[in-house]
């Protein structure tokens, strides 16, 4: 794909609901100059100037169009995510840029997240993720690894049991913390099915149906009361941990767990259609708060 031919599709994307026609992010107005000597656009209503990526996280991009779609294609295609290292080798970027793509791209799945609640039957499991210890050379100086380590943090899921289901995680220190989240997410009608964890004993008070399942004694019981929906979730989360990113730090976890929540939910759509919805979610989104900067210079949410 040459760039003219990258541009031409990210435009079609990002201007779909008027067939392609510009349309002012500012003030929506259709009425749009399109410059001949360079690409940019000028809205008749507001006198505003705006390129095809004003607006879109890929704000003030100064990466290629082509380079931008390739990334997105790679991105789909992992299955438990694609490291922002392996992502510098394949477009030939900087680790900086590779990370930052890769996260306005998870911001962008994560602006995709349906604003409703979650119905029907509702499986809801906790897991562990992050605080390493680094070992000491000498046996004598290694810390007790069985005492509560305070850097790890818990990944809260709330997955519907059915086709075309959601995924929802929250991020909390103890699973107790995630009550508030669950109440939030998950409409009270919902069957809620949960491992025997103490946190979760309440939650028959707030929803119509709450089974527990005890896993030192079996995964599953008769009238499909297991959490195996989450679970597989969870073991999403830990290869992609593992296998992929290696380590994640706690200040971005929610934004894997978004994006591993989204693969969860869209994994029987085609690898086009999904590539076409990454595009879409990240041209429609708004711009990003990784833009202008780098890690230790965040803007506000
Ligand atoms: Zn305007």
């Amino acid at each position: 794909m040459s760039e003219e031919e990258a541009r031409a599709a990210f435009r079609a994307v990002r201007f779909a609901d008027s067939g392609g026609r510009p349309v002012c992010p500012r003030c929506q107005c259709d009425a749009v100059h399109e410059f001949q000597c360079r690409p940019i656009f000028k809205c008749k209503a507001c006198e505003r100037q705006f390129s095809l990526t004003s607006g879109t996280v890929f704000d003030r991009r100064k990466m290629l169009f082509r380079d931008i779609l390739t990334a997105i294609a790679l991105f789909v295609n992992g299955a438990s995510g694609v490291s922002a290292l392996r992502l510098t080798r394949e477009i030939d970027c900087s680790y900086k840029t590779a990370f930052v793509l890769l996260h306005k791209l998870r911001e962008a799945m994560g602006s995709m997240r349906v604003d409703r609640m979650l119905t029907g039957v509702v499986e809801v499991d906790g897991v562990w993720v992050g605080g390493h210890f680094k070992q000491k050379n000498v046996k004598a100086e290694r810390p007790d690894r069985r005492v509560k380590n305070p850097k790890r943090l818990s990944v809260v899921t709330m997955r519907e049991r059915r086709p075309g289901g959601r995924t929802i995680s929250v991020i909390v220190k103890q699973e107790t913390e995630a009550f508030n989240a669950l109440l939030q997410h998950i409409d009270p009608s919902a069957s809620i099915r949960t491992d025997e964890g103490s946190a979760w004993t309440a939650l028959h008070m707030f929803f119509d149906e709450h089974k527990q399942i005890n896993h030192s004694v079996r995964y599953a019981e008769p009238g499909g009361i297991h959490t195996n929906w989450a679970e597989s979730f969870n073991a999403r989360l830990r290869r992609a941990e593992r296998g992929v990113h290696h380590r994640i730090w706690g200040r971005y976890l929610l934004a894997y767990a978004q994006e591993l929540g989204w693969r969860e939910d869209f994994r029987r759509v085609d690898n086009g259609r999904q590539f076409t919805l990454v595009v879409g979610a990240a041209a429609n989104s708004p711009t990003s708060r990784l833009s202008g900067y780098w890690q230790r210079h965040l803007r506000a949410a």
